[in-house]
């Protein structure tokens, strides 16, 4: 690790003294905010995942206490997953970040800023303005996402910043700005309750969207419940139809169900005839995938192909296709998103109720940050290379239009590489553990390595990042602070801060207002002086765009309305529904308004299993009660008390007698990358020739394999090639 020598403290002037010393009553910290009864409850969104619950946080003495679902919120009708019942746990964990640190010891945040300003402004002056970059995340407010792009790029300079939604969600964006001409997902979680055929593709809500699954458990209408997934899940286990194809031949089975819709005459025509383009490219494409060669790739039989067709034909009342992390992590994610695209377009399954090609998103506010993040889209899904776009958004925020790139950013595993190759030597991790759960993660660590300056910015210290940091500065969290997530349906809603951050510890968004003091754009940044006044800046950038949200007035909107989804327009402010679906005029967002049929041959993973590793290993959520990195979840005794208290490997019989197996021994996977000692527990319910470990231990991701999707640089983390031996003492 670099070390610094120590820093001289320079007097600040302006502004930045005021901030620098941290006074609670200046901040609004260590306050009751004033808008809230100190023995009452507030109303709050979920910090997890991207259900976007909504919560009652129970206050004492101005404190929140206790959290329970909100029996009034539209998203999840009064439930909670155990996630949601312990959102205040990991607050009082005894590891919170208190004080800035400068190589592993405790400064304060006036040495703080002074060595960050100087050392990533020594960087960029040696180097240029592509060798600093940010990795972001998906857990931050919209308002600190749009605070940390402008301020990194429109401020400080920066070209490359991405978020870890690049680890879950890219896909989606990608597939749906080529097929619907703008990243909209369009979907409402009535759909769930409305649909006769849900087909859930690389998705197991049970346990990853478990209220989510809740809508679909209210359905009424008997639905066909038809699951695609290698291993028997927990949704499977649930399902009408269970098809457990080979892992990464969906794309060939998508193919090969057009195939049989088109040979049976069972399209809506009108519908691809009227609002879609590339269906006569794409219908003799699908000729090559008849049912007998796609019935050899994915393991399933022609019965089940046609089963499968059937159920979803033209005729069939209502399908939604559902589809997540199966899809979006893999080698050939966006193609394979768009196949389920091209699905629900030929069916005519889009814009009515209980339909949709629905991408179902991972954190609680990743889809604020597909638009506010200002990484690879400008800010309010514009494009960085558009001048029309440019000029909109500078007007919008009141900078000049040159401070504005005309280039995207690199995604993630593009500026890693720039760490590795040499040309990027600073990088910024705000509130992501990427130490943990990027694929290949010595890879990951060893470039990390040769940084000259990182910086890491998290609730705690102790995560396996922070460790690594030269300079850490400790951040609030959920329930600390204020501003607006973004569900998977499209529905903002407001976090609220019930709890005061621990120690020196500040909001992002306080911190980002420090560094822009610090770097000298206190009067670039002037209007950016809370979540709310940032909130109305977004706003802005949103007009006339496909996710306009100039109707919404302001936070008390959104709290009084049950939060509420995009777009709402200035002009229909006072005349909307709670629940709105995209496309229900059949009118897409490309230049002529059809919907693209996009498609590419099916191509094999990029490491297939051989006689040294024979077996593939599929990765994926263990339980309701984890998330992620577990760097929440873990300080909480109720939750660890609901996942297993070891980590486990799933191994077939077949596999496991052959090796000599037995439940419950301890054996050793081991990759072309490293190795770990676990537990086996035989199942059936992963196929012969698979394995399959939940994603959240820390050595997971020693195993996997460093590659990506070429159109969304989505990793792939649920293919890699493994051997299982029995481990003798
Ligand atoms: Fe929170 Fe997601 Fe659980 Fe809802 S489902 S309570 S948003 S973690």
């Amino acid at each position: 690790m670099i070390t610094f020598p120590a820093p001289t403290f320079r007097e600040w002037s302006g502004p930045l003294t005021e901030d620098l010393v941290r006074d609670p009553a200046k901040f609004g910290l260590g306050q009751i905010p004033r808008r809230l009864q100190p023995n009452g409850t507030a109303k709050s969104i979920c910090g997890f995942c991207s259900t976007g619950c909504g919560l009652t946080l129970h206050l004492k003495d101005g404190v929140a206490i206790n959290a329970t679902p909100d029996p009034d919120y539209p998203v999840n009708k009064g439930t909670a997953c155990p996630k949601g019942w312990e959102a205040l746990t990991p607050l009082d964990a005894a590891d919170r970040a208190k004080t800035p640190k400068l190589n592993g010891e405790p400064t304060d945040w006036a040495t703080a800023m002074q060595i960050f300003c100087d050392r990533m402004k020594s960087v960029m002056a040696e180097h240029g303005p592509e060798s600093a970059a940010y990795i972001s995340t998906g857990q931050i407010m919209s308002e600190e996402m749009g605070f940390l792009g402008a301020l990194a790029k429109f401020g400080m300079g920066m070209i490359h910043g991405d978020g870890n939604t690049r680890q879950c969600m890219a896909t989606a964006v990608t597939a749906y700005k080529e097929s619907f001409g703008f990243d909209a997902p369009p979907f409402t979680y009535a759909d769930f309750e409305e649909s006769d055929v849900l087909v859930f593709i690389g998705a197991n809500p049970c346990i990853a969207h478990p209220i989510m699954w809740q809508r679909v458990l209210r359905n009424k209408r008997q639905p066909q419940i038809i699951v695609v997934d290698p291993r028997t899940t927990e949704t499977a286990m649930a399902a009408t139809q269970h098809y457990a194809i080979q892992p990464k031949s969906d794309l060939t089975l998508l193919y090969g169900l057009a195939y049989l819709l088109i040979r049976d005459g069972a399209v809506d025509t009108t519908f691809v005839e009227e609002h879609t383009s590339g269906y006569a490219e794409f219908a003799e494409f699908v000729q090559s995938y008849p049912p007998e060669q796609v019935a050899s790739i994915t393991g399933l039989t022609v019965t089940q192909l046609q089963t499968f067709a059937d159920s979803i034909r033209i005729g069939t009342p209502r399908v939604s296709f559902w589809w997540t992390m199966g899809v979006n992590q893999s080698h050939q994610a966006t193609r394979t998103a768009q196949a389920i695209i091209n699905l629900a377009l030929m069916t005519g399954n889009i814009g009515k109720s209980g339909t949709g090609a629905n991408s179902i998103t991972g954190q609680c506010n990743a889809m604020g940050s597909r638009l506010f993040s200002n990484t690879t889209n400008l800010i309010g899904g514009h494009d960085f290379k558009n001048p029309a776009h440019r000029e909109k958004v500078a007007e919008a925020i009141g900078f000049p239009v040159e401070s504005i790139p005309d280039q995207p950013s690199l995604a993630y595993d593009q500026i890693l590489e720039g760490v590795e190759s040499g040309k990027i030597k600073a990088l910024w991790i705000i509130a992501t553990n990427p130490s943990h759960s990027w694929i290949n993660q010595k890879r990951f660590n060893d470039l990390l390595n040769k940084l000259d300056f990182l910086v890491v910015q998290d609730m705690y210290d102790t995560t396996e990042t922070a460790q690594r940091a030269h300079l850490f500065l400790p951040a609030a969290a959920w329930g600390e602070k204020e501003g607006t997530f973004i569900n998977s349906e499209r529905r903002l809603g407001v976090s609220r801060q019930v709890r005061r951050a621990p120690g020196q510890a500040l909001s992002d968004f306080r911190i980002f207002r420090l560094i822009a003091h610090a770097w000298g754009l206190a009067d670039q940044f002037a209007e950016w002086t809370s979540p709310e006044a940032v909130f109305q800046i977004l706003k802005r950038c949103t007009q006339d765009q496909p996710c306009d949200i100039t109707g919404i007035e302001d936070y008390a909107m959104l709290q009084k309305s049950g939060g509420i989804q995009w777009p709402l327009k200035k002009a229909h402010a006072t005349d909307f529904q709670t629940e709105r679906r995209l496309f229900s005029d059949a009118q897409f967002f490309t230049p002529d308004q059809r919907a693209r049929f996009i498609f590419d041959p099916p191509e094999s993973p990029t490491e297939l299993p051989d006689d040294d590793y024979p077996l593939i290993l599929i990765t994926g959520r263990g339980t309701s009660a984890q998330w992620h990195t577990e760097t929440r979840t873990a300080k909480s005794e109720v939750l660890k008390k609901l996942a297993p208290s070891e980590v486990y490997l799933e191994i077939h019989p077949e596999d496991a007698s052959a090796q000599k197996i037995r439940d419950g021994d301890r054996v050793t996977i081991q990759s072309r990358r490293a190795s770990m000692t676990l537990k086996a527990r035989i199942s059936p319910g992963v196929s012969p020739g698979q394995v399959f470990l939940p994603m959240h231990d820390k050595r997971v991701n020693q195993l996997t394999h460093w590659s990506v999707d070429p159109h969304s640089r989505q990793p792939s983390y649920k293919h890699c090639a493994v051997k299982v031996v029995l481990k003798l003492d």
